[in-house]
This record gives structure tokens, sequence and C-alpha cells, in this order.
């Protein structure tokens, strides 16, 4: 089988390599396309292969349709908005991503970004310490369980809102399950957003939760930049001059964000939750060994088209 490895923005170096290893082992074979710049170089590529590993680059009916022999696409990492899942199913080719393999990346930079906006983006002057401060986590998944355990480590203390994770699951690990959003919002410092971006969350953060926080509230984000109603973000920033916002994935209104809030907003320049070697390498990985798994035995675990 020919496995595509179709990345934009390659995987490094020593994931590729693994990645070769893995479906060599099992008589596959690799090609590469990278830091391609033309969608046509994308749609060339894939026309006779089996198997389409990719990171951000979209997948669209477009690429499916050019992709006579696909039997297998899978996204390496957690979201996967990028995914035409609906004209991957009209094919029949299983979709899947690789979760859990980049959530220590991006829980380790929400915990960064809280420490960075409370010590004033290191710049001169009074910050404050996270220690006793509230956090509230929005979708208790995989990168969410992973800051709510470094935030208490930190000494903050934890709420959780996720209504699809049974409460019992979040007082097991001494989080405090959210009455309600509008009631986390209320009562915590920080909001760490790890809603994926879907018909329901798209837009659904704004100014109306927003202007629920505590004075000094920062709402972080490092899921998606849909999932914020940018015109209402605004108005709260305008309204509350002491609301902060900090994000890893820049608003559509960045610049104007930037002039508007000065020091109380950042993005970071690229979106980077995932950019360590180690993220990288595991879900690249975790990729090939699930088309190598689903190749010999037919396995779906990890099947997002279901
Ligand atoms: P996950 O699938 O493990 O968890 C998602 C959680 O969201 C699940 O627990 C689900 O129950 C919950 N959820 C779904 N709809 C919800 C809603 N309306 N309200 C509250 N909770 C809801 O995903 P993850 O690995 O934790 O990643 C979370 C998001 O982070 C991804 O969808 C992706 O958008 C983003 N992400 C960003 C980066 C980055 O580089 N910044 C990297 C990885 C993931």
């Amino acid at each position: 089988m020919k496995i595509l490895v179709a990345t934009e923005k390659p995987f490094a170096a020593a994931a590729v390599d693994g990645i070769k290893d893995i479906a060599a082992d099992k008589g596959h074979n690799v090609a590469v396309l990278e830091r391609y710049t033309d969608k046509s170089q994308l749609l060339e590529a894939v026309a006779d292969a089996d198997a389409l590993i990719v990171r951000s680059d979209k997948v669209t009916a477009e690429v499916i349709g050019a992709a006579k022999k696909l039997k297998i696409v899978v996204r390496a990492g957690a979201g996967y908005d990028n995914l035409d899942l609906a004209a991957c199913s009209a094919r029949g080719i299983v979709a899947m991503n690789t979760p859990g393999q980049n959530s220590n990346a991006v829980a380790e930079l929400a915990i960064a970004m809280i420490i960075y906006m409370s010590r004033n983006r290191f710049t001169p002057g009074t910050g404050c310490e996270i220690s006793g401060k509230r956090i509230g986590i929005q979708a208790y998944g995989n990168v969410g369980r992973l800051v709510a355990r470094k935030a208490q480590a930190l000494g903050m203390s934890v709420m959780a809102f996720d209504p699809f994770v049974a409460e019992e699951k979040m007082k097991e690990d001494n989080v405090c399950p959210a009455p309600s959003l509008e009631k986390m919002y209320e009562a915590c410092d920080f909001i760490s957003l790890h809603i994926p971006a879907t018909p329901e969350t798209i837009g659904s953060i704004g100014y109306d939760l927003l202007s629920k926080m505590p004075k000094g509230g920062c709402l972080l984000n490092t899921a998606r930049k849909e999932v914020i109603n940018e015109p209402e973000l605004i108005k709260a920033l305008e309204e509350r001059s002491d609301l902060k916002y900090v994000t890893d994935i820049a608003a559509t209104c960045q610049a104007e964000l930037d002039e508007k809030f000065g020091k109380r907003v950042f993005a970071t320049p690229k979106k980077m939750g995932a950019e360590t070697a180690e993220a990288n390498i595991n879900a690249g990985l975790a990729a090939a060994y699930q088309i190598a798994e689903f190749f010999e035995t037919g396995c779906t675990r990890f099947q997002l088209n279901k």
C-alpha cells in the first residue's frame, strides 16, 4: 500500500523516519509531500495513495475526489475540523485522528500562558501569583484534564464544564463539576477553552459569558479561534478594562485587538500548542501505527466518521 504523508507544515525529521520504519515493517511504501505551496501539488500526490497522513492540511471533497484509491486518512493531531468527514463517508474512506498524542504539549502551553499573563507579559510592574486562583476548564477531554492536573500542582483550584463527562470522573480528580457554564465563568479567574469547533460551539464564547468573569479575569484559548464570537469579545474587553484574552490561534481581528487592548491581549505568532518535538513525533507515529493496523486487521479504533 502507498501511504502519503502530506504536510504543508512538515513533521520533525524523526517523525517522518519513524513513519517510514513502521510502514516498511508491514510492507508499505511512504511518499512525502512537504511544504507544498499549491493545492494542485496535493491533488496530484494523492492520486495513487491508499492512505493519507496530514497535520492541519485541509482534506476537502476535492482532495477526496482526486484520491481514487484512498481507503484511510489520518489527521495526526486532535482537532479534525480540517477533514471533510461527509466526503470521506460518501466514498467509504475511514477518517481518524490521533487523540491524546499532543495533549501534554497543549496543556503545558496553557499553563505558560497563565503565568505570562499574570506577570504582565514579562514586562515591569506588579503581577499576581497563580497559586490560590481559580481556573475553569471548558471541556474535560485529553487536554482539559492535563491542564487541570498541572493547575492543581501549582496550587490553583479547578472547576470543569463538560456535558459529556460524568461528574464522578471530575470529582475523582479533585475537580469541581461546574453547576452551569455561566456559574463557572462567574466563579473563575481564568477560563481555559478546550472545546472542539462544532456547529454547537462555533461563536459560542461571547459577551454574556465574558462579562460574568470576576475582576481581572483572563480567557485562555488553545482550542480554535472559531469558538470565539469576536465582535462580542471586543465589546467585553472595551467595557471591562480588567479583562484579558490570550490565544494560541490569532483572532481574525487580532490586529484590532492588539491595537485597542495592548498588553491585555496576546496571540502566539503562529499556532504552537502542539509544536513540540515530542508531540510531533507521537502524533506522526500514532498515525502510522493506526494505518498499519487498519490494513492488517481492519481495526477502526479512533474512526471519526462511523
Ligand atoms: P478531546 O476530544 O480529548 O476532548 C474534547 C472534549 O470536549 C470532550 O471531553 C468532549 O466531551 C468535550 N465537548 C464537546 N463539546 C462540548 C461542549 N459543547 N461543551 C463542553 N465540552 C464539550 O480533545 P482534546 O485533545 O482535549 O483537544 C481539545 C481541542 O483543543 C481540540 O478539539 C482542538 O480544537 C484543540 N487543540 C489545539 C491544539 C493547538 O495546537 N493549539 C492542539 C491540539 C488540540
